[in-house]
Formats: structure tokens, sequence, C-alpha cells
């Protein structure tokens, strides 16, 4: 260890108690990990603070020293994002797990950033409210960091990602302030908006240690609406016609037959034998509507395909919700050996792309020769192609040709090369490729502009978002 790197490990020490500051290998290696592929270096140090002082503090003295610094929640990140590639400190919400308030009147809950999405909504409720954000990892996934990917999730056609639903923050800036972005109140027009700014950062500007998070009350009944399909183009027709017939779903997923074939036993479907996809599509309306809603978007399935389930008990809705959450672990099951690695796409495009992108992104998969399945939150255009990887050399090789091109159907078609998952070290190339293509490459410059005002020594998430090509 460096003189200046073991004086900074001291000085945390003897700042917040050798209780809250861990050193040793064993303690260490789990946080060179995350849920992406990627593997990081193994940090000197890992910070439990359980306040905000105590993470200003933290980062005061690694400024001082200029030590990287990762803010890590639970770790679920499937961009290697919240791990580092250089040996710094990592800062853990886990201690800050904190509800502080449900105010349901006024619309907000107020939480700490390592609160667990699905224990805030298990509290919410209580209330016959909910926090609509919903990534498919919401058990384990937190406040903090589906904040700081601007996670989408199974909800986001109807309620769009993360972003839409922050009222404000308070963050500590790697010098040590900590400053509040945004209020209480559902209206705001106050200068420049840094709740926004900091949304998506992936722990790049500062540490989130307090959300103003709204909420909603609870859909009243809903129903599940499963169709099962030959081709991939009409799956996409079958969203495209559904949203301009001017039903937007509360949940409309998509999966091709290797996503079926994982999940099929938590889903406990009859699944017809030409079945090449499936798509499910969840409506709510008010009770005395509920037939009417079903129909018309029953109507529009049976235009593209013969067979049509509906399910309208919320137990069996419930179940087949879960298995669907399950998809991207059941994949491990899918792989030829131990070896293989999975990476995690995440493209997305307008609805009205989705049918030529869909199709077009089968073509790129079956065209390279690599194993990928297909699944995704196609209500809001999101399509996961998720890559079976060899680990050698030439399977990388493979793997980020195969990326690149599923990502310039996106771009092509109006879209993005990530919508939910953030960009990481995995995904800063893609990005880079998107700038690139729309000509506007200034829009990075601009980024790191931002960045070095709230972090000039460059200590927090060094080697995020950016990409420099050789
Ligand atoms: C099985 C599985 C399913 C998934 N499904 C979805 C899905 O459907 N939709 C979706 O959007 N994502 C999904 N993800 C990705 C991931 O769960 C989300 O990105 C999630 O929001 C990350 O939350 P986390 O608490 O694990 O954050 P971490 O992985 O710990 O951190 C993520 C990023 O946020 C930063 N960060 C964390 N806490 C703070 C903080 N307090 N202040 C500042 N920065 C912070 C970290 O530095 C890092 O850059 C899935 C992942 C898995 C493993």
């Amino acid at each position: 260890m460096q003189k200046s790197t073991s004086a900074a490990v001291t000085e945390l020490i003897s700042g917040l108690g050798s209780k809250k500051i861990l050193t040793t290998a064993e303690e260490l290696v789990p946080f060179m990990k995350d849920a992406s592929y990627i593997s990081g270096k193994m940090p000197v140090a890992v910070c439990l603070p359980e306040n905000a002082g105590e993470i200003a503090k933290i980062l005061s003295i690694c400024n001082k020293h200029r030590l990287d610094v990762t803010i890590r929640s639970a770790g679920t990140s499937l961009t290697g994002s919240s791990i580092s590639g250089f040996p710094g400190v990592i800062i853990s919400t886990m201690n800050l797990n904190r509800i502080l308030e449900i105010n349901t009147s006024s619309r907000y809950a107020v939480c700490e950033p390592g609160v667990r999405l699905d224990k805030l909504n298990q509290e919410l409720k209580k209330y016959n409210f909910f926090y609509p954000p919903d990534p498919a990892s919401s058990r384990a996934s937190t406040v903090g960091g589906s904040l700081s990917t601007n996670a989408g999730g199974l909800r986001a056609v109807r309620y769009g990602a993360t972003k839409e639903w922050v009222l404000g923050m308070d963050v500590v800036l790697p010098d040590g302030h900590i400053i509040r972005t945004g209020e209480y109140t559902l209206k705001r027009s106050a200068g420049y908006d840094l709740t926004a700014l900091m949304i998506g950062s992936e722990g790049t500007l500062g540490v989130v240690t307090k959300a103003i998070l709204k909420i909603e009350p609870l859909p009243e009944s809903t129903a599940k609406i499963i169709g099962f399909y030959k081709d991939i183009e009409s799956v996409g027709k079958t969203m495209d016609k559904i949203k301009s017939a001017g039903i937007t779903p509360l949940i409309a997923e998509f999966m091709d037959l290797g996503t079926i074939n994982s999940i099929r036993k938590g889903m406990g479907l009859e699944i017809p034998e030409y079945t090449k996809f499936l798509l499910m599509v969840d409506v709510d309306s008010p009770l005395e509507a509920l037939n009417r809603k079903i129909e018309s978007a029953r109507n529009i399935f049976k235009e593209f395909t013969g067979d049509v389930n509906v399910i309208t008990d919320i137990k069996r809705m419930d179940e087949i919700y879960a298995a669907r959450k399950g998809a991207y672990s059941a994949l491990l099951d899918l792989r030829e050996n131990n070896n293989q690695l999975i990476v995690i796409g995440d493209v997305i495009v307008p609805s009205s792309e989705l049918a030529g992108a869909m199709t077009e992104i089968e073509k790129c998969v079956r065209d390279d020769g690599v194993k990928a399945t297909l699944f995704g939150h196609i209500g809001d255009g999101n399509i996961h192609a998720n890559i079976f990887m060899d680990n050698t050399e030439e399977g990388r090789k493979n793997m980020e040709k195969l990326q690149m091109d599923i990502a310039k159907v996106a771009i092509t078609h109006n879209g993005c090369v990530s919508a939910e998952h953030g960009i990481g070290t995995e995904k800063n190339r893609l990005l880079y490729e998107e700038y690139l293509e729309r000509d506007s490459l200034y829009t990075l410059e601009i980024m790191k502009s931002i960045k070095k005002v709230f972090d000039p020594n460059n200590i927090l998430n060094r080697g995020k978002i950016f990409y420099e090509p050789d």
C-alpha cells in the first residue's frame, strides 16, 4: 500500500472508529464483484458509515489524499458501476437503511439510500400506496442505487423510470459539503435542476444520503393477458397497436423461447408447441371497466396470434410476475459451462420502431452466431439481448461485436444504448458510439466539465461513463 493510502486508511479508522472500516482481505474480497460479469480491484478499505456527517468525513479524507472512492449500495449493478478498477475506498450504504417518513396526503416518502425497494413497497402497501420504479432486482436493489442508475423496470411503461419519481435529495460532495437538491413539493421552478442531474450519475458526482420520493395509490384492479407467438415481428406489432389504441399497460414484457424455458416452471403456464416468443401485458382500471379494457387488449392480441390467456387471479398474476423477475438469474442455468459469462444488453427504441428493431436484433444474433437470449420491458421499447460470452479473448471479441451491432440497430431506430442499467465501464464504448453517430460528442465534453465542477480531483467512480478511445 502506498504511504499516502495507508495514511488515509489510518485517518479513516481514527475518524469513524475501527468497527466501521473493513480492511482485512476476507472482508474486502466480496466488494471486487457486482452483478455484472466484470471484476474490480481489491479495495484498500470499505467504510460503513451511518449518517451524512460520517460520509462527509470519509470523502474529505479521501479527497485530501486523492484516494479513489466508489459508492456501493446492494451491488446489483449490471455494468460494473459499483466496483472499482482502482484500489481505493468503497463507501457502503448498508447502514443507512431507514424509511424516515411516509406522507400520503402530500404523496411522498423520505428514505435513506440503503432502503431496499421491496421493503419500501411493503411499507407503502399498508397505506394502499406504492413507489412505481420496479427493477426486477427490487428484492435487493436500493433507493440510492436505483436513483443513481435511473433504474426502470417492469412498470416503466406506465410510470416511467426513477427520474419521474424523485422530488429531492441530500447529497455529500467529494469536498465534504452537504447540499439539498429539490424539495418536498410536487412542483418547483428554482434554477438548475440538480436533482435531475444527480439521477443516473452513477456515483460520479456525490453520495446521496436521503431521497424524497413520489408515491402513488395502488391500481384498483388488474388483469394479465398473455399471447404466444411464432415470430418476433408480430410481438412488436401487437405492442405498437396496443399503445396506439390508447391502452397504456401497467406492465408489458416479452421473452424468447430460451427465456421461457428457463422460467417455465415458475410461470406454470401451458405453452403451445409452436411458441417462439411470449408477450404478457398487464392492464388496470376501476373494477367496473376492467372487462372492457381486457376485451380491447385481447382483440388486438388476436389479430397477431391464436392463443391468448387472460388471468385475473391475483395470486397467479403474482406468481408469473415473480417468475419473470427471476429471468436474469435463471439465465445462469442456460450457460454451457461455468466459465461462460453473461453480458446483459439494454437497448431501447421508440414503440413505433419496435417491430423493425426487434427483427433486426434477432438477425444480428443469428448472423454473429453467438448464443444470446432476448427478453425485455417491451412496453417502453426496452430490449435486453443477453449474450453468453466464452471467457476467452475470442469470446470477448465476439461479444463486443454483437453488442455493438445491436447498439447500432437501436441508434438507427432513434433509440439508445442503455435504457435503465446505466453505463458503468461496460457500456462506455457504446455510449461514445451513440454520441458519435448523433454527431454530438460535445455533449460528452459538457458532461465531463460538469463532473469537474463536482469532483475536481476525480476521486468518485473514476473510469465510469466516459470512454477514452486510443
Ligand atoms: C437480477 C437483476 C435484475 C435486474 N433488473 C433490472 C431492471 O429490471 N431494471 C433496471 O433498471 N435495472 C435492473 N437491474 C440492475 C440493477 O439492479 C439496478 O441498476 C439497481 O438500480 C442498482 O441498485 P443497487 O442498490 O444494487 O446499486 P449498486 O449496484 O450498489 O450501485 C449502482 C450505481 O449507483 C451508485 N450508487 C449507489 N448508491 C449510491 C448513493 N447513495 N449515492 C450515489 N451513488 C450511489 C454506485 O456507485 C453505482 O454506480 C437488475 C440487476 C439484477 C442483478
